[in-house]
């Protein structure tokens, strides 16, 4: 393997900005080449485009090329992959591997399993100061890239990376199967919840409540029951509910008030899981937290180990049809930045369901 390649890097210089520069990276002996082929837009490269970060948080981390969502095919690889291979990138790169020591020695994060080499101290986390997915080849450490099985359509494993976040802040609490559990947030977060709460927990019909705001949002939730919090005596049925564990996926503005419906609702000794990420301070009624002994914890990204079973669960056909639901309609073939912008564009609307499915084609790199 050369130790040096030429690549071509898709960076967001400043927001609404995208610039196609050369970059030379070096290549280590543990590392692997893919070639970035489907990505999803997440609403964390949302904030960049848009600019919705704080200032300084901008401009340390601008220019970067965004995108950590996605899958690529392998071009180069020492023996642990074979050219051509169909590949998840984990985006989540502990201290450990990228320094090349025991992962005892990296920080308390990776010393305890209980608490997870995603909250490592040390790590990286592609498009989040460094390069995302948004280039001709990626540079990838052999730790965190992950064969996909044949029978697992592209579109689908290139969802491993929301279905693993999920997954990780389900095991943040103790599902014996015969709790009642609510999902908030009928979006993108809350919907692949809701997935792996019904599909890998087997979470009843009649035990998994869904709240969220949008009536065609909430009917693609199939497999639950459903609340719209815009309709009559909203608070009555889901107290009423009495369950065990709350999930918020609601994040942004609306964060706190999601927070504080759920301790509202939650039952007496119950937690609740938040994974929304809001940009400003939320005010939670610490009063009734304690009233009620309640548990609330934070989950955030995922851990390398829970993809190899994260895939292993998206062979099965009902996993792939109500995963492949939360895929939105309108998909980019991007050929051009124009075509890139255009979808950021779009994604930013936010007037549509969904994740946003960006497939990179030849002639955007000179790949042909
Ligand atoms: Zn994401
Ligand atoms: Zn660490």
């Amino acid at each position: 393997m050369n130790n040096q390649l030429k690549n071509k890097v898709i960076q967001l210089t400043k927001p609404y900005k995208f610039e196609l520069r050369d970059k030379n990276i070096k290549i280590d002996s543990n590392d692997i080449v893919v070639m970035p082929t489907l990505c999803y837009i997440c609403a964390a490269d949302l904030r960049y485009y848009t600019g919705n970060r704080r200032p300084e948080a901008l401009k340390k981390k601008l220019p970067m090329a965004l995108l950590h969502e996605g899958i690529g095919i392998v071009e180069e690889s020492n023996a642990a992959f074979n050219k051509n291979d169909r590949v998840v990138l984990v985006p989540n790169i502990p201290g450990y591997v990228l320094d090349r020591k025991e992962q005892k020695e990296c920080c308390i994060a990776c010393e305890l399993e209980e608490v997870g080499e995603n909250y490592c101290e040390n790590g990286i986390f592609i498009s989040s100061g460094y390069d995302g997915l948004m280039q001709k080849f990626i540079v990838h450490p052999k730790e965190c890239v992950v064969k996909i099985p044949d029978d697992v359509p592209s579109e689908i494993a290139a969802l491993s990376e929301l279905v693993t976040v999920s997954y990780e802040a389900t095991k943040k609490v103790k599902i014996n199967g015969d709790e009642r559990i609510v999902v908030f947030g009928d979006g993108p977060v809350g919907y692949l919840m809701y997935c792996v709460l019904s599909f890998i927990y087997k979470i009843p019909t009649n035990n998994l409540l869904i709240i969220g705001t949008d009536e065609s949002k909430l009917n693609m939730f199939e497999f639950a029951q459903k609340l719209n919090i815009r309709g009559d005596e909203p608070f009555y049925d889901a107290a009423s509910f009495h369950p065990t564990y709350v999930f918020e996926c609601v994040g942004g503005n609306n964060m706190g008030d999601a927070i504080n419906y759920a301790i509202d609702i939650v039952r007496r000794g119950g937690s609740i899981v938040s994974m929304g990420v809001s940009e400003q301070n939320v005010a939670i009624n610490m009063r009734d937290v304690l009233e009620k002994g309640l548990t609330i914890k934070g989950s955030s990204r995922s851990t390398r180990h829970s993809y190899p079973v994260i895939l292993e669960y998206m062979r099965a056909k009902l996993f792939q049809d109500m995963l492949s639901k939360v895929i939105c309609e309108r998909r980019f073939e991007v050929d051009s930045i124009e075509v890139l912008k255009d979808a950021f564009d779009f994604a930013a609307s936010k007037d549509y369901w969904g994740k946003i499915m960006l497939t990179f084609e030849g002639e955007l790199y000179e790949r042909k």
